[in-house]
């Protein structure tokens, strides 16, 4: 996985798992894990949180896309220019 663009760094074992715990689709003993070691940690709590931000603000450009298509495009344009910018969060 590549980095997600928050400008946060985890521990670094753990970036994968901390990705996946803000999408929510840990499992198993990775989901133990990040649960255990997250809250305990600070640099792998503000990068959780960085993430969520991040994955919230993508999907309020996406609902306000297709709430009002040719209204709000301008402001769609210059939100999603400096999230792309960045680039996308890579699945794997
Ligand atoms: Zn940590």
């Amino acid at each position: 996985m590549k980095d997600i663009p928050v400008g946060i760094e985890p521990c670094s074992h753990m970036r994968d798992t901390v990705v996946g715990m803000a999408g929510g689709n840990l499992r198993g003993w990775r989901a133990l894990y990040a649960k255990l070691h997250v809250p305990r940690c600070a640099k792998c709590r503000a990068f959780l949180n960085a993430i969520k931000q991040y994955f919230a603000t993508v999907e309020s450009v996406a609902k306000t896309e297709e709430a009002q298509p040719e209204m709000a495009w301008e402001n769609i344009e210059e939100r999603w220019d400096a999230i792309d910018a960045k680039g996308p969060p890579n699945e794997s």
